[in-house]
């Protein structure tokens, strides 16, 4: 990380995020709304993560614990956070916009293993602050805006270095090019009928405490903020009351940069560092994509979605994601249905219009997945089968159309039929990548971008309208291309291959209205302004299958 250098042009402004009062108020949404409003003033922007826990990535902690494990074109596996900001800005995420706790303490070891701290001790102050410093000034190339947002909540333990960090970041940059945004809780009192300003002046307290004056504040709110609680705020906190901005519900999570323009967030941040406002921006794409999901024409649609993490929505995020993104071109509302892959009924099967298999990890779940699939294709309803979706579509096809009983993954143990197994080596470009058996868990997938050719007839082909696509990989496991004859026979075609015909990264059963397994993670890429068109082709057969 700090071995790239600082390339960012004089002026590069940076923004740092805070939160504060209680997690999960959406600061990642509000830093990705800011980064879309700023865009619409057209400035370019690029949004990273500081994460303070030790994980040097989240790819190995449980996605009940963390939500979902994003993955970036260049193979980094990142916050969820990175999704809204892809998803708000269009701005592809990379490796070097996301950082942990862990991967800074384990670089900065790494170089005083090497000798490269010439004999001092190493510290937290100077060295892990500096490490944290040299990520936020890294790989920048002629960017108007860093949005960083400051993973926890101000008071954590686990923040604290980050926090020195952006504090003495402040101050070597100064007002011109630094902004503290420090988002809160104004919770209303129901049994009390208040709107309660002190968790936020605590909030803020705290951060002055540590050396950081938040310059604006943004109160996460049930219903707009009245002019008295912000003035509350704005005198305890040292605000000016322009500074001290709203943040209420809204009906969709895309409205959320209409809402916060009209209350004055873009123009407030521009403001501090002297950017002209006289200028409106340009919100229409948002409230088209708003107006989209909230006001559709032609009714719901219902999609099955089997899992086992449905307890926590966050674990699917950019699939729920990617559903809502392609309900707009259809001009319909999703409704997900969330199916528990451990227990379900088929009466829940034939409520749904569509049904889609996830990603997922090791064996439980997997018979009630492989139950959804075999109801999918023999009662024609759609079918798309993600990553381990697609791994489970061959299973099933392999057991009940091919006849090869007990068919399954090497990920399970040892299976009479292997039509899912581990590679130990495959391409990635010009170089061959490597895997073993008992290889660390953490980055030693197939990971990130691959190209993928599309079959000449295929229906994927129509779909994509393109011969070459690029999509994200995150798996361990490949289908087994020694039953390909087997599969074929049957009716399971492979339409989409790596380039180099080794890898074979989609499958579709033809006869059926609509079934798609892809080795890849297409919600990666979804966008509302840009949603992607299996999604969209998706939903279109779940909506003719509403009848
Ligand atoms: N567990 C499977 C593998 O590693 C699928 C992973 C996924 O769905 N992302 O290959």
């Amino acid at each position: 990380m700090s071995k790239k250098k600082n390339t960012n042009k004089k002026d590069t402004k940076f923004i740092f995020i805070t939160g504060g009062v209680v997690s999960s108020l959406g600061k990642g949404i509000a830093s990705s709304a800011l980064g879309a409003l700023l865009q619409a003033r057209g400035y370019k922007v690029r949004l990273r993560k500081l994460d303070p826990y030790i994980n040097v990535d989240p790819g190995t902690m449980n996605p009940f614990q963390h939500g979902e494990v994003f993955v970036t074109n260049d193979g980094a596996e990142t916050d969820l956070d990175l999704g809204h900001y892809e998803r708000y800005t269009g701005v592809a995420a990379k490796k070097t916009d996301n950082v942990t706790t862990g991967r800074v303490y384990s670089d900065v070891i790494a170089k005083e293993r090497r000798g490269d701290y010439l004999g001092a001790t190493v510290q937290v102050i100077p060295h892990i602050t500096d490490a944290i410093k040299d990520f936020v000034l890294s790989d920048i190339e002629d960017e108007d805006f860093i949005l960083c947002e400051i993973g926890g909540t101000v008071g954590d333990i686990e923040g604290l270095p980050f926090l020195e960090a952006i504090r003495q970041l402040g101050n070597e940059l100064g007002d011109e090019r630094a902004l503290f945004i420090h988002l809160t809780l104004v919770p209303h009192l129901g049994f009390a009928g208040e709107i309660k300003t002190k968790p936020t002046q605590h909030s803020v307290k705290e951060l002055l405490s540590l050396g950081i004056q938040p310059q604006m504040v943004l109160c996460r709110c049930d219903e707009a903020l009245p002019i008295e609680a912000r003035e509350k705020i704005a005198l305890f906190c040292n605000l000016d009351l322009k500074n001290v901005i709203s943040a209420q519900n809204a009906d969709t999570i895309y409205a959320v940069p209409l809402v916060l323009h009209e209350n004055g967030f873009d123009t407030q941040v521009c403001d501090h560092f002297g950017l002209d406002t006289s200028k409106k921006p340009d919100l229409s794409t948002w409230k088209k994509i708003s107006d989209g999901i909230l006001k559709p024409k032609n009714g719901a649609v219902k999609i099955g979605v089997v899992g086992k993490y449905i307890a926590v929505p966050d674990a699917y995020k950019s699939i729920t994601e990617a559903l809502v993104h392609a309900g707009i071109p259809n001009k319909v509302e999703i409704e997900i249905v969330w199916i528990d892959a451990d227990g379900f009924s088929e009466g829940q099967l034939q409520e749904v219009d569509g049904i889609l298999v996830p990603g997922g990890f090791g064996e439980r779940g997997v018979e009630g997945k492989i139950t959804a699939i075999k109801y999918a294709r023999e009662n024609k309803v759609p079918y798309f089968g993600i990553c381990f979706g697609m791994q489970m579509a061959v299973i099933e096809a392999a057991r009940n159309l091919a006849g090869l009983e007990n068919a399954g993954s090497t990920e399970f143990g040892v299976c009479d039929h292997p039509v899912v197994s581990l590679m130990t080596e495959w391409m990635h470009g010009d170089k061959v990548e490597h895997r073993k058996k008992n290889d660390d868990m953490g980055g030693t997938m197939r990971l990130g971008s691959y190209p993928c050719s599309l079959e000449k007839n295929s229906k994927v082909r129509k779909i994509y309208g393109e011969e070459l696509v690029y999509e994200r990989h995150r798996h361990r496991y490949e289908i087994n291309f020694d039953y390909r004859t087997n599969l074929q026979v049957v009716g399971m075609e492979f339409t989409g291959l790596s380039p180099d015909g080794r890898l074979p990264e989609i499958v579709e059963i033809k006869d059926h209205p609509w079934f798609i397994g892809v080795q890849f993670h297409p919600e990666f890429q979804s966008k509302p302004f840009d949603p992607h068109p299996l999604f969209v082709s998706f939903i279109e057969a779940s909506v003719k299958n509403r009848g």
